[in-house]
């Protein structure tokens, strides 16, 4: 299959670097893997997060994530398999279950709530922390969920390609934003399969295989739990990825750099510590909700 098949890259990407998650808890003590932490925030603008839940345990996730606020950014939770309502103060209310995706924009602010709705069986999914341009951070709020079979979806040489967000193959994703330009992609590939996604030099772009695992043609490997960040190599065109000889399954996500100061104190991601402080101030005083 690699050697026959047309190639739509001149020059793919290289990885510059493989990253482990770091097993937490967070929210009332649910169980995950912190992919793509702080220290990374820069080096791959505009995202400033990604977690990966997954277990059959519910004392892993039951306690879920009780009401709690953000601002400055947006989230985006993809559901693998489990059930999580969505409640906000911004009189939001959405339910999103196997591979169905939420996307909140705090803005100015919310407080939510993030809440299993399920006492047994696998719970598994991510949650991706997308900045907002300085000129949005303060915008109002808002909340779009789509079920699992709205999401767009399409098969290139054996290769089921989920589009979150952005564009592959000339399929629209579920949601598009300007500036950031986001790409999230949810690949399934069989054992050997090729896929190729062209890919803006100067956009930061990492890929997490979260089953099975990924060659590149360099030889590089990328295993299960793994992050690989793509270098933004000047000419490169985008990126080429083969899976190893088992059933990989990996998400692809690419963005254009904000190249804005970043500020974050917990739930709230502004450009400024002056910024951070008012944020603090303003849900103290009740204003967030
Ligand atoms: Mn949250």
């Amino acid at each position: 299959m690699d050697t026959v098949a047309t190639s739509l890259l001149e020059r793919p990407r290289e990885v510059e670097r493989l990253v482990a998650g770091q097993p937490t808890r967070d929210g009332a003590g649910v169980k995950l893997e912190r992919v793509l932490t702080q220290p990374l925030q820069r080096r791959l603008d505009p995202f400033l997060m990604l977690d990966h839940f997954s277990s059959d345990n519910p004392d892993d996730y039951g306690a879920g994530f009780p009401e709690h606020p953000h601002r400055g950014f947006e989230t985006v939770t993809y559901m693998l398999l489990g059930r999580i309502r969505h409640r906000d103060s911004a009189g939001h209310e959405g339910l999103v279950s196997d591979g169905g995706v939420q996307w909140m924009t705090a803005g100015r602010g919310v407080i939510h709530s993030e809440m299993p709705e399920q006492r047994d069986g696998r719970m598994a999914g991510f949650q991706l922390w997308l900045n907002l341009p300085a000129r949005d951070k303060m915008r109002a709020p808002g909340y779009l969920d789509v079920q699992g079979p709205q999401v767009p979806q399409f098969e290139r040489d054996g290769v089921t390609v989920r589009v979150i967000a952005g564009e592959s193959h000339g399929v629209a994703g579920a949601v598009q934003r300007a500036v950031t330009e986001p790409l999230y992609l949810d690949l399934h590939l069989p054992p050997g399969a090729r896929f190729e996604q062209p890919l803006a030099a100067t956009h930061n772009a990492f890929v997490y295989v979260y089953e099975g695992a990924l060659r590149f043609d360099t030889g590089c490997q990328v295993l299960t739990g793994r992050l690989a960040i793509l270098a933004n190599t000047p000419g490169s065109d985008g990126v080429r990825l083969t899976a190893g000889d088992v059933p990989t399954r990996a998400l692809l996500i690419a963005g254009q750099p904000l190249n804005e100061p970043i500020a974050q104190y917990g739930p709230f991601v502004m450009n400024t510590e002056a910024e951070l402080v008012q944020a603090v101030r303003d849900f103290q005083a009740g204003r967030l909700a």
